[in-house]
């Protein structure tokens, strides 16, 4: 049993002054819901990053603006710029970093509030982005705050970042970061990433990825007399099958020992992203009369820490490989796209052990562990950064992320940042 019960500093002051700063919290979550930084295209890092970076060099922290340059989506209109605020103690102790992304997906339709209106109603605070994660966010914010004004003395260093491009794999922003070893012993050696994965919960890793393009080849021909041509919508519906049959079904029933939540995900899964033949969608007018001589289908398939990335690879490929052999005409080209392994902390390390102890202080009851049914950018803290000591804890429901009104509760942010405010302090005492 590791020592964090005892490690916990006097914590009284920290939980008053977090709740005394309610109104901050909003107002805070608010102001970074206003500036919309929509990815893709990656709008208003910027004016993000200054508003966090600003604020906490205030604070003692020293903020740095670092723009991913070389990575995908970099331009001088969408510059990725990255904020790391990194406060010194002066005495030695090790490093606790909350890692948040600022970026948004796009509202989408079906909004009945202003998506970047920042509406407080009902003790809930609304927007693209409140809940993932910029309640997160602000709530990593004004626990480290509190803490520095609590007068409590903590060795160590306090880190905070605002990190580009989360929702488009992380490259311009954590991954490019943890390439410059900003994620890496000695420099840091605990990361709390305040994602959406509910206040009671501490999210240990997620699944892996692998997407892939599948093309099936035909040959042209004028409509009529298809038997002159040869359609690939016709032999990717013979891969459809394959997936159906021998595919989906085997997937259903490999089980992970990870603690996925929902349980739904707790197997391996696939799922046909899109799937396009034949002639080019979105002109007006009628279309001539081909057969189709390509058909290309994007597939998602997320695999479980029990399977190896070569072996998801090798099942789709056998199958396609057995309708070449088996299907006349057949033939395939397969494009992989992107890959990321599945990665899981210790749930016996330090941050997860101390914000297991913190959420059971705060809330009264004990925490949950799970992990995550897609990715995020723990993905780069682990395998670039190489730091293993690393888990996502923060305020909102998970299923309202990206949804429309989107919105992040009051009571979940206070207690959040009481949760990640003990939980620094503990990691911070119980020294490296
Ligand atoms: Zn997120």
């Amino acid at each position: 049993m590791p020592d964090s019960a005892a490690a916990f500093p006097p914590i009284e002051p920290v939980l008053s002054l977090i709740a005394a700063r309610e109104d901050e919290l909003v107002a805070l979550t608010q102001d970074l819901i206003r500036i919309p930084t929509i990815n893709p295209p990656g709008d208003g890092y910027q004016a993000c990053a200054e508003l966090i970076g600003e604020r906490l060099r205030k604070r003692g922290f020293e903020a740095s603006y670092l723009r991913a340059e070389g990575a995908p989506g970099d331009s001088d209109r969408y510059p990725r710029i990255n904020l790391v605020a990194r406060r010194e103690s002066g005495r030695p102790g090790p490093c606790v970093h909350f890692n948040g992304h600022m970026d948004v997906v796009e509202p989408g339709a079906g909004w009945t509030v202003d998506p970047f209106g920042g509406l407080l109603k009902d003790a809930k605070v609304y927007g693209r982005g409140a809940c993932d994660m910029k309640g997160g966010l602000a709530a990593s914010i004004i626990a480290v705050e509190a803490l520095l004004d609590s007068g409590i003395e903590l060795p160590g260093t306090l880190e905070i970042s605002g990190t580009a491009d989360e929702e488009s794999g992380g490259y311009g922003g954590v991954a490019w970061l943890a390439e410059r070893g900003f994620f890496s012993p000695p420099r840091v050696d605990h990361v709390i990433i305040p994602e959406p994965l509910n206040v009671d919960r501490v999210c240990i890793g997620h699944r892996g990825v692998w997407w892939a393009e599948i093309e099936t080849r035909g040959r042209i021909a004028h409509g009529s007399m298809p038997f002159l041509g040869d359609s690939a919508i016709r032999h990717m519906s013979a891969v459809l099958e394959t997936f159906e049959h021998d595919l989906l079904p085997a997937l259903g029933l490999r089980r992970s020992a990870m603690p996925v939540a929902p349980d739904g995900a707790r197997t391996s899964s696939l799922n046909i992203n899109s799937l396009h033949g034949g002639q080019g969608e979105g002109f007006e007018g009628l279309p001539a009369p081909l057969v189709a001589d390509s058909c290309r289908m994007v597939i998602d398939r997320r695999f479980l820490i029990e399977e190896s990335l070569d072996a998801v690879k090798s099942e789709v490929v056998g199958l396609l490989d057995d309708l070449v052999r088996e299907r006349p005409g057949f033939n395939y080209t397969l494009r992989e796209l992107f890959a990321v392994a599945p990665t899981m902390a210790d749930r016996d390390g330090a941050v997860a052990m101390a914000t297991a102890e913190a959420i059971s202080r705060v809330l009264g009851r004990p925490a949950q562990f799970i992990c995550s049914p897609g990715t995020y950018d723990q993905k780069h803290v682990d395998r670039i950064g190489k730091l293993k000591d690393c888990i996502a804890y923060g305020p909102g429901v998970l299923d309202l992320a990206h949804q429309p009104d989107e919105w992040v509760g009051v009571d979940d942010m206070v207690a959040a940042a009481k949760v990640m405010a003990l939980s620094a302090a503990a990691l911070l005492t119980r020294g490296r």
